[in-house]
């Protein structure tokens, strides 16, 4: 099989192609993507049997682009033309002293040995370049037209308990399935995911995050005992759709593993041991804590100041957690309009109308945000009266 015309149509592959200093291969997800017509979502990786690193920066030469490297193993990414880069490295392998630790690393004598060493069978396949040669020694092509999930060996999980992350990921991306062997094996590796570090499972969370359909691949998750082995639960079901279209719609901005972190259910503290920045592992737990109380309050609301005031009290992810676990009617008016209603006049102001520097312009500050806030202030003329009055009382 050849993949040369593929390659092509990868629009601003075909510089590099053109300018490749010697053999290399086209490795990982891309190769993946190519083959199922899917367009490839993120970088090119090229693997070179040899000096990755000195490959990378006669490419970079040959293509007026510059280098930056990344670690110990030669994986250097090599910038070119306006914001386009492709990533090199050495071809490698890897072997594991103890199950879920990193391993050791060694050069590759081919790609075979190089593909060896990676999770799954259709992410084992690599193309040689320049001619488009296909390299599948581990029946990926045939796997992908099957639509299986299936390890390279039966260590695969325990060597890399990460890959039971990374498998749920890929079914539930690509709408495939782990063959029963390997599901298996799933099932037997996955009490290893305890003993994984907390920084290594945040970056696998953050990776589900960031699919198009996390929620699918937490539940797969949850389903092969992972939520258990982790000590924690995803939920509730249909949580991530709505938080992505409730911070979608009112333009929150939050990036995604920000709104996965709120489908995680986890005991105190295991946020801080995941190493998840202080002040968003707070909110979160804060959400989960305070959603039955706060949704009480805001559906007690008398008027949209109350429904403020609420929201003020509780912490930052609190209100947009409990829109997304149920409906909160009386919460809609702060996303769509209250949270934006700012007085017009400020302490100056007051100044200006005589009230001197003391608590007391908090307390009138805070009367007309109330009033405002209750639709019975609309111009700054309204303000300026209401705010006389106040002084005056
Ligand atoms: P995609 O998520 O689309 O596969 P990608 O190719 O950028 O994108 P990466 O996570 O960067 O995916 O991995 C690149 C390649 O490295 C994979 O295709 C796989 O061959 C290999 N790989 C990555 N992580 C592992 C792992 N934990 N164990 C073995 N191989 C891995």
């Amino acid at each position: 099989m050849n993949l040369g015309r593929e390659l092509v149509e990868l629009e601003r592959f075909e510089p590099v192609l053109d300018a490749l200093p010697g053999p290399a291969y086209l490795v990982g997800g891309t190769v993946r993507d190519l083959l199922l017509r899917r367009p490839p979502r993120f970088d090119v990786d090229l693997a070179v049997v040899g000096d990755g690193a000195a490959y990378a920066e006669q490419l970079a030469a040959r293509l007026n682009g510059h280098v930056t490297t990344h670690d110990r193993f030669g994986t250097a990414t090599v910038h070119y033309g306006s914001d386009a880069h492709v990533d090199v490295a050495s071809a490698r392998t890897e072997t594991y002293a103890a199950p879920g630790a990193l391993p050791d690393v060694a050069p590759a004598a081919s790609i075979e040995a190089d593909l060896a060493r990676r999770d799954f069978t259709v992410n084992a396949i690599a193309v040689s370049l320049p001619d488009g040669a296909v390299v599948d020694p581990h029946r990926g092509i045939e796997h992908l037209r099957d639509r299986l999930v299936r390890v390279l060996h039966e260590q695969s999980f325990v060597d890399d308990p990460t890959r039971i992350f990374r498998a749920a990921r890929y079914e539930a991306r690509l709408g495939f399935r782990m063959d029963p062997k390997t599901e298996t094996l799933a099932l037997i590796a996955v009490p290893q995911l305890r003993g994984l570090s907390g920084a290594r499972i945040r970056e696998e969370l953050y990776a589900i995050f960031a699919e198009d359909d996390p929620e699918t691949v937490l539940g797969r998750l949850q389903a092969l005992g992972g939520a258990d082995a982790l000590d924690v639960e995803f939920g509730p079901p249909g949580l991530q759709p709505r938080l992505r279209d409730l911070s979608a719609r009112y333009g929150l901005k939050e990036p995604t593993w920000h709104l996965g972190l709120l489908s995680v259910h986890a005991p105190a503290g295991r946020l801080d041991e995941w190493k998840v920045p202080r002040r968003i592992a707070d909110a979160v737990e804060a959400a989960h804590r305070e959603e039955p109380a706060f949704r009480e309050r805001v559906a007690a609301a008398e008027t949209p100041a109350d429904v403020v005031r609420a929201v003020e009290d509780a912490g930052p992810d609190t209100p947009l957690y409990a829109l997304a676990v149920a409906d909160l009617p009386a919460l809609l008016p702060y996303f769509e309009r209250l949270r934006n209603v700012r007085l017009e006049l400020d302490g100056d102001d007051l100044a200006a109308l005589g009230l001197d520097e003391s608590p007391r312009v908090g307390e009138v500050l805070e009367e007309l945000r109330r009033r405002k806030l209750n639709g019975e202030l609309v111009s700054r003329a309204d303000e300026l009266a209401a705010a006389r009055e106040l002084i005056a009382e």
